[in-house]
């Protein structure tokens, strides 16, 4: 089984922890799901596969496809994804949506079954961070989960991260898996209250040695995350703090560095 953590993520040629860009040529592609698991009562696992898989190409964990939904009028809605795993030889992938009210992915996940068409695009780029940073921190919420699910099962030997995830309860904490030396800590909304998250960065004393930081999460609790990270004393190109989502707003998505 092949994932995305080939070694040819790292930029054979670049300077030690240079943080890479790279683009690919945009493809959409008709997938059929193949199964579904679910990781947590908020999280699922579709599975998706087919010949238009070969050549996917997904270097960074951060990277988004957009997902294709039929509209209640007729027309398409996008939401984005995070290409949690691919497998080149099975050609399939894996997308874990977090579930939540309501929404067109949403609800396409939940009736999800074999069989079934979904067209997914891209992903047109990706932001290549080398794994051996002294340390990488990874904080957000249920829709960074497969995200920084993703980083830390391609994290080498070697590695330490330390890991910041907000969740609703006990019930919803998935398995994550790494080579690397691991910290999580779980947030529990309600216990936690709004800023949870950039709470708990606050109050994170970072090892010595060069770091990394990555977040994302709902687009007011990332002003507050942004700032937290910030405030590590990290370089601006040594940090990325997205919103996934905006309460009240479908499809959102921002991107900021420091
Ligand atoms: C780069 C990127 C990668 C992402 N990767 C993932 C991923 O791998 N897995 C994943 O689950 N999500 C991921 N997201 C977030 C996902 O795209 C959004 O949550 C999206 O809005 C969900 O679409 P929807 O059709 O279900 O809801 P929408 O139609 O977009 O929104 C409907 C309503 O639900 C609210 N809402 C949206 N998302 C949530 C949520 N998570 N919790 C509570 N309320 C919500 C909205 O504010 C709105 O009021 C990613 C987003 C980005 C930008």
């Amino acid at each position: 089984m092949t994932d995305l953590s080939s070694p040819s993520v790292v930029p054979p040629s670049g300077p030690r922890r240079e943080i890479v860009r790279v683009r690919h040529e945009l493809k959409r592609r008709t997938l059929r799901v193949v199964r579904t698991h679910s990781l947590s009562p908020r999280m699922l696992r579709v599975t998706l596969a087919g010949p238009d898989l070969a050549g996917f190409t997904s270097l960074g964990f951060d990277d988004h496809v957009k997902l294709f939904f039929p509209a209640t009028d007729g027309n398409e809605v996008a939401r984005d994804y995070t290409p949690r795993r691919f497998d080149p030889q099975a050609l399939e992938l894996d997308i874990d949506f977090a579930l939540h009210q309501a929404g067109p992915a949403t609800a396409w996940a939940l009736q999800a079954q074999a069989g079934q068409e979904i067209v997914v695009g891209g992903p047109r780029g990706s932001f290549v961070v080398p794994p051996d940073f002294d340390w990488h921190l990874l904080a957000g919420d249920e829709t960074a989960l497969p995200a920084m699910g993703r980083r830390l099962s391609e994290l080498p030997e070697g590695a330490r991260a330390f890991v910041f995830a907000e969740v609703d309860g006990p019930q919803d904490r998935i398995t994550l898996e790494s080579r690397a030396a691991v910290e999580v800590r779980w947030l529990y909304r309600g216990e936690t209250g709004p800023d949870g998250l950039a709470d708990a960065v606050r109050g994170f004393t970072p090892p010595p040695g060069d770091g990394h930081g990555w977040g994302a999460c709902e687009a007011a609790a990332a002003r507050g995350l942004r700032e937290a990270v910030a405030a590590l004393g990290l370089p601006k190109a040594q940090m990325r703090v997205s919103a996934y989502w905006k309460r009240g707003a479908v499809a959102f998505h921002e991107e900021q560095a420091g």
